[in-house]
């Protein structure tokens, strides 16, 4: 704690006290609206302000985390007694190569509704699949998220990087490196971002040209889609359990009987099994009790033990 208080005093030093929300509430920053303060959440809005954040939290042996856009996470109704480090600024912006047109860099800040836009609108295709994900470029490629048959990895060229210098003796230090596709490793809902502590600033992606109505019409029709099948009313972090070798988790929770199980405000959406949603006011125990009744009852059912895709802070089941 008193590691983090003088990390959080050296930052609002380095970038500004008001980059720098002290005791913030995670639940301002989740899709579920769930989670007890985070000891600061921290803003930075360039590469520079990144490296000068990242050197001080590791100088003073600070817990932190990076976070995107906050819909694959299930924070404790404790909080995250560390550093929240989120991105904003520059890493928002997106850039179209001026020479090879089906070429453009997405900063890791912007979110993937408004990169499935700017793609619309030029013309570039292949990014339909991934227009209505809630989430940040960012923690899309750390989680090569995917829908509809597409995942990250089959447009992800390569990927900017901040990870620690590798030279002994400069625990602080960070360096920028670009690695390919191949050096990412994605795999399903995984990439070497994340075992190798590594934070993506930016994304070059690869696309095809296209007629720009047809693009959205294709974008129109995945929206309209996700919008039958899914409880996107509700607070959630998306599908809860990740998909299991040779089954769905939906549909094993569904046949378990357990569509509508309810703890205090969090449920298994009626809509889609495959989504524990927050009905209103759901702590991050109710969720937990929910997902552990789920896990307990499908494996007593069908053997299978279901791993959670939600990404669990400061809190397990
Ligand atoms: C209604 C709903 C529908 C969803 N549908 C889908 C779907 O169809 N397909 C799918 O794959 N997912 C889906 N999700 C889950 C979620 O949107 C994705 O996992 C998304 O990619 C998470 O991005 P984020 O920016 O919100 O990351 P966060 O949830 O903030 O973080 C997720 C992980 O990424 C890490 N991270 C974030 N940014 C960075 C960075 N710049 N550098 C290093 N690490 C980083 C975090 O530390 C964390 O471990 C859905 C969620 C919701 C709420």
């Amino acid at each position: 704690m008193q590691q983090t208080n003088r990390a959080i005093d050296r930052v609002i030093e380095a970038i500004g006290v008001k980059n720098v929300l002290v005791n913030e509430p995670m639940s301002s920053h989740t899709s579920f609206h769930i989670g007890g303060p985070a000891d600061a959440v921290v803003f930075v809005n360039n590469e520079e302000e990144l490296a000068r954040v990242l050197g001080i939290v590791a100088e003073e042996d600070a817990p932190h985390m990076l976070i995107g856009n906050g819909s694959n996470l299930l924070v404790s109704d404790e909080g995250y007694p560390g550093i929240a480090i989120k991105l904003a600024g520059e890493f928002e912006v997106i850039k179209q190569d001026e020479e090879d047109k089906t070429l453009v860099t997405i900063g890791a800040a912007r979110l993937m509704s408004s990169t499935a836009a700017f793609l619309t609108e030029r013309g570039l295709a292949g990014f339909e699949f991934a227009s209505g994900i809630p989430g940040s470029i960012g923690g899309a490629v750390f989680m090569n998220a995917g829908a509809y048959g597409g995942e990250i990895k089959d447009v992800c060229e390569s990927v900017r990087v901040l990870c620690r210098a590798e030279e002994q003796g400069e625990s602080g230090r960070y360096e920028a490196r670009t690695l390919s596709n191949e050096d990412m490793d994605f795999g399903y809902r995984h990439s070497a971002a994340e075992d190798m502590g590594m934070i993506i600033v930016s994304a070059k992606m690869r696309f095809t040209e296209d007629d720009p109505a047809a693009i959205a019409a294709r974008v129109e029709e995945l929206r309209e889609k996700r919008n039958s099948k899914q409880p996107v009313n509700y607070p959630s972090a998306g599908s809860t359990f990740k998909r299991p070798v040779g089954g769905y988790a939906a549909a094993l929770i569904e046949q378990s009987g357990l569509k509508g199980y309810r703890v205090g405000g969090a449920e298994v959406s009626t809509k889609h099994s495959g989504f524990v949603i927050n009905i209103g006011g759901a702590t991050c125990e109710d969720v937990l009790a929910v997902m552990r009744h789920v896990r307990e009852t499908v494996l007593a059912d069908s053997g299978i033990l279901l791993e959670p895709e939600v990404r669990l802070i400061n809190c397990s089941l």
